[in-house]
This record gives structure tokens, sequence and C-alpha cells, in this order.
């Protein structure tokens, strides 16, 4: 869906109907760009490069702006063979047209093509600006890639300026994001441009490393043009570290390939190498000869940029040959040149021939001049070289230090997550214990209250009579006793009745002694219902019970004793067994705090309750006063 309506708006931006669209054309485009953008398709002769680019416009879908555009920025900065100002024409128009459309990745390498046809046009440094608003667009557009190009470009002025550690600095930067992107192409390319930076430095060894790695590679992949700089390159290296012989025979494998795969401009750049090293060597007429040979290859491709050192190595040789006037007038066009290009190198070069060619000629004024120049460009030199040295040292340090911080930050990184993973795996057992701890106290709660149950369910069990759920008599005496001391030390009346089932022997012999218990739970039942709230009942043994009555006197005792008898001779008992009836003698006893202790006190009630047997039973009696002691 998403693609179907971007693929609308760049209809609608085209200007075209969507029926003319047709997909698998655009898609066979980008696939086709896209490999040779990335390198993956790498033609190794301009004739080879022409034809994949004319299949590229070939699937330019008809009115599709942007992919058309996209088109002829890879054309400018690969195929556009045509004098620098031509090639600056078309940028333009491309710069134009891609600000129009908003297509600021085309726009960036329009700047990059701008850049690479000022560098013939003129010079080198003009055409800096070109490189340094492409990246500054491609910055500003966090397009990574862009501005890695952006850099190699820039780079590359650089060192052709002799700012080789600027160069350097800029190719290295480039690297970085090439490696960690995964451009081996470009990465692979680059390398080159940081070979060719450490050789300008001087730092031959590390260039070589770097060129033998990129040959080896070369001839691996069967890459003619990869092969071509490498030669040329370690041709260039060799000459300049006084191996002619080796560096000769670099440059004549450079140059078969250079035919092989037809670019011209290279096969003029490894004659001019060719003429340097014949001059070199001495070989004056041969110098000339390489000369005549690259001069039409610089010329053709309309490319002054060379016409310094040509010059240089023309004069060189015309010197050689001792036709040193002739060279002088060589010396002064090249020495305009490279005051214009900056090439203090080569600047001291001439300098130096120069006043060989003035020594010769007798001409000494002028070749003192010479000479102090010779001495200034060379203190110049000098100070480039430290200062190039700074810049590499500031680089390095840079990188070190942002390094240093990438790694300070990653372990800061790590050793937080450790932290957190440690307060995790702590919190993690603190909750576990927590539950722990939780399920712990439930378990000793829940046996410390089974514990007091059963405890107070022995406690109760040891206190009451299983049979009638009342007081057994143990806990009935203990709490009469407490009831008596009370009332003693409070001077209360206190009375206790004693009641005694009438003929009970007769009810078990007569209904069975189920039905006995039965009649002692009802007995005791109706008696709890016919007491106060404050009395208290417990049964003796057998069919006997006992009532504490604090605080209540003999009358009321009486008419409480009374209460029960009735309340047992009217208990209904028929269905536990029809004609059951019984009834029920209670004595009664007043508590005598003189002279009463509870044995005696019961005692006392028994006495009266066996009174209440012999006059007849079913009848209440008490004793008011002790017994006389017989
Ligand atoms: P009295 O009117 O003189 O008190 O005559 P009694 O038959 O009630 O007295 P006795 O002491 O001769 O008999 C008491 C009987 O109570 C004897 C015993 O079998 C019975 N008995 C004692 N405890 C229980 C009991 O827990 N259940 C039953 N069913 N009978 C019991
Ligand atoms: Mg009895
Ligand atoms: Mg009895």
């Amino acid at each position: 869906m998403l693609r179907f309506v971007s693929m609308l708006l760049l209809c609608v931006v085209a200007g075209r109907s969507l029926a003319a669209t047709s997909p698998g054309q655009a898609e066979a485009f980008d696939r086709l760009a896209g490999q040779l953008e990335r390198g993956e398709i790498a033609p190794d002769t301009h004739a080879g490069m022409l034809k994949v680019l004319e299949q590229i416009k070939s699937l330019v879908p008809p009115g599709d702006a942007r992919r058309e555009l996209r088109y002829r920025y890879m054309f400018c900065i690969l195929g556009l063979d045509a004098p620098p100002a031509q090639g600056i024409a078309y940028a333009d128009q491309g710069l134009a047209d891609a600000r129009r459309l908003g297509y600021v990745g085309a726009e960036v390498n329009f700047h990059f093509c701008r850049g690479t046809n000022q560098e013939a046009l003129t010079t080198p440094r003009d055409a800096l600006a070109d490189y340094d608003a492409g990246i500054a667009l491609a910055r500003s557009h966090e397009d990574p890639r862009l501005v890695a190009d952006g850099l190699t470009w820039r780079g590359s002025v650089q060192s052709l300026l002799g700012e080789h550690a600027l160069a350097l600095v800029d190719f290295l930067e480039a690297q970085k994001f090439y490696e960690t992107s995964g451009a081996p192409i470009e990465s692979e390319q680059n390398l080159f441009n940081i070979a060719v930076a450490y050789r300008r430095l001087g730092e031959a060894a590390q260039a070589r490393d770097y060129l033998r790695r990129l040959l080896f590679l070369g001839e691996q992949r069967h890459d003619r043009q990869q092969q071509l700089s490498a030669h040329m390159q370690l041709g260039f290296l060799d000459s300049e570290m006084g191996e002619q012989v080796s560096a000769e025979s670099h440059l004549h494998k450079a140059l078969a390939l250079a035919k092989a795969v037809g670019s011209r401009s290279q096969g003029a750049s490894i004659h001019l190498g060719l003429a340097q090293v014949d001059n070199l060597q001495g070989r004056y007429h041969q110098a000339l000869d390489e000369l005549a040979l690259a001069q039409p290859g610089f010329e053709r491709m309309g490319d002054r940029s060379s016409r310094d050192m040509v010059l240089l190595q023309t004069a060189k040789a015309h010197a050689g040959l001792g036709q040193h006037d002739l060279a002088l007038v060589e010396y002064g066009q090249s020495e305009q040149l490279l005051q214009q290009s900056g090439n203090l190198r080569y600047l001291a070069e001439l300098l130096d021939a120069r006043a060989r060619s003035y020594q010769a000629l007798n001409r000494l004024a002028p070749e003192v001049v010479d000479l102090r120049r010779l001495v200034k460009v060379r203190e110049a030199l000098d100070r480039k070289a430290h200062s190039d040295n700074a810049t590499l040292m500031s680089y390095q340090f840079q990188t070190a230090q942002r390094e240093q911080e990438n790694r300070r930050l990653a372990a800061d990184r790590a050793l937080k997550e450790q932290q957190l993973k440690s307060l995790e795996r702590v919190r993690h057992w603190q909750r576990v214990a927590l539950v722990l701890g939780g399920v712990l106290i439930l378990m000793l709660l829940w046996l410390a209250l089974r514990q007091f149950r059963r405890s107070r369910k022995l406690h109760r069990m040891a206190m009451t009579d299983p049979l009638t759920g009342i007081a057994n008599r143990r806990h009935i005496e203990e709490l009469a006793r407490r009831a008596l001391a009370h009332a003693g030390a409070h001077g209360e009346s206190l009375c206790v009745l004693v009641l005694d089932v009438d003929h009970f022997k007769m009810v078990n012999d007569a209904f069975g002694h189920a039905v006995g218990d039965q009649v002692l739970v009802r007995v005791a039942q109706a008696c709890k219902q016919a007491l106060r709230r404050f009395d208290m009942l417990g049964r003796m043994g057998g069919e006997e019970f006992l009532i504490v009555l604090p605080d209540t006197s003999l009358e009321v005792a009486l008419q409480i004793a009374e209460r029960l008898r009735r309340k047992v001779e009217s208990l209904p008992l028929a269905n536990l067994a029809p004609g059951l009836e019984i009834t029920a003698s209670v004595g009664a006893a007043e508590a005598d705090h003189e002279a009463d202790d509870l044995p005696e006190l019961i005692r006392r009630a028994d006495t009266a309750m066996y009174r209440a047997k012999d006059a007849g039973r079913n009848r209440v009696e008490m004793m008011t006063v002790r017994a006389p002691a017989v």
C-alpha cells in the first residue's frame, strides 16, 4: 500500500499518468544503478563503463524525473568524457534540477562531479569548494555514506595540493565509515587513497604495505584497473625512494595495463613517470620521447593539472642534453604553473635544477637567487612537514581519545547493566525471602492457633462433663471454692444446692442406660435454663448435680431450688420413652463464713438432700445451721 502511494507520488512529481508506469522497468533500473554505485559492477574500460551507463539510461521509466536525474549524476561522475568546462555546465544543470526536485542525494553527487571537472579546468584548490558543499549537504542530511564519498573526493584534492596530512585524515575518516558500514569495495578503493597519502607524506613503508596488498587483491580479482593503479603508485614510490630499476618495471606493467583498459589519462601519467625515471637515469632522449607520448594524453583530456610536471621534466631533459636556454624557458613556464598550484615539492625540484642550468651558463646572479629561494622553499617544506606531523598527531590523538571515550562509555554501560542485573537478583531473592517469610509466619500462626485451640479444647475437656456439657465435678468445686472465698471476703451470702434424681436406677432398669443418659442431659439443660446468668451448675457424678448461687440468701435459694424441682418434675420425656417421668430431691445450704469450708458446705447441702429423700423425695430441704457436732 505504502509502496503504491509513494509510486503515485513519484508519478505526480514526474507529471505523468499512472498508466504509463512500468514497475518492472523501475526495479531493473534501481537494481543496475545500485550495483554500479556500490561498485558491484566495475567495468575496467571506459567503453565498458559507457555501455553499462547506456543500459541504465535505457531503463529510466519515461517521465521519471528522479531516476533520470540519478542516471545523469552517475553519468557525470563515471562516464562523461568531455572538456572540463562542458563537464561543469553539465553538473550545474544537474544541481539546478536536483534542487528543483528536492533530491538531496543527486545534489550532493552533482557537487562532487562539478568538483572533478573544476580540478581539471583550473586547479585542484578550486574544486575544494565543490567538495565542501557536497560534504556539508550530506552531513546536514545525515547520510554518512555520501559524507564518506565526499571525504574521499576532498582528500584526493588535498593530496594533490600537497596537504597530505589533511588528505590522510579525510581518507582515514572515510575508511572508518566504509569499514563499519559494510562497503567493501569503497573500502578497498579508499585504501588506495590512504596508500598514496602515506607515499606523499614520505611514509614509504606504510605506503608500500598498502599498495602491495591492493596489488595482490587486484590480481586475485583479475581487476586490471586496480592492478594498474597499484603498479603506477608503486612505480612513483620506488622512483622517489631512488629505486629507479624497480620503478621502471612497475611503470611498464602499469602502462601495459593502461593500454589494455584504454585509460588515456593514466597512460599519460605513466609516461610522465617514466620520463622522470629516464631523467634521473640520464636518459634524456628517452625522457623526451616519453613526454611526447604523455602530452597528447593530457591534452586530449583537457587536463592542465599535469602540465607543470610535463614542463619540468621536459626542461630537465633539455638541460641534461645541454640545451640550457630552452630549458630555462620551460622552467619559467613550469614555475608559473607550480606557483599557481602551490606545489612546493616540485618547486624545490625546479629551483634546484634551474640553478644548475644557470651554473652551467655561468650566470651566477640568477643562480644565487634560485639557490636562496631554494633554501626558503626547503624551509617552508620543513615547516609543512612539521605541521603535517602535528595534524596527523592531533588526529591520532583525537581518534585515540574518542576510542577511549567509547570504550569508557561501553564499560560504563556494561557496569550499569551488571549492577542492574545484580540488583534484580537481590530483589528477586528479597521477594523470595519475603514470600518464604510470609509463608513461615502463616504456618507458625496456624500452628500456634491449632495449638491454642487444642489446649483450649483439652482445658475445656478437663473442665467439662462429656455427657451433659456442663462443668464436671472438679470444675464446679473449683468455681464454688472461688465463689465462697469471694463471698467470705465481701461479706456476701452464698448458697449451694445439691440436686439428685429420684430412683434413677429404676429409669436405667426400665428404659435402658441410653435413655438414662438422655434424661441426665435433659435435666442438665433444664437446670441451666432455670438458673440466673451468674449461677453455676456442675455434675458431681452419677445423677447428682451441684448448684452454686452467689450473693443469694437462703430464702431465694429455696425459691430457686423449688423452681428446679418443678422443672424436673415437668420435664417432657415421653419422646424418649413413653410414660417416662422423673422427679428430683434438692438439698440447700447457706454458707456460714465463720465455720464453713466447701466440703462442709456441700456436706450440709447433701445432708439436706438426703433429708428430702427421706421425707418422700421430689421436694426441697435445707440446712440453716450446721448440724451440731456429736
Ligand atoms: P434414690 O432415689 O435413692 O437416689 O435412688 P437411686 O436409684 O436414684 O439411687 P442409687 O444411688 O441407688 O442409684 C443411682 C444409679 O444411677 C445407679 C447407677 O446405675 C445410675 N447411674 C449412675 N451414673 C449413671 C450414668 O452416667 N448414666 C446412667 N444411665 N445411669 C447412671
Ligand atoms: Mg445419687
Ligand atoms: Mg438418686
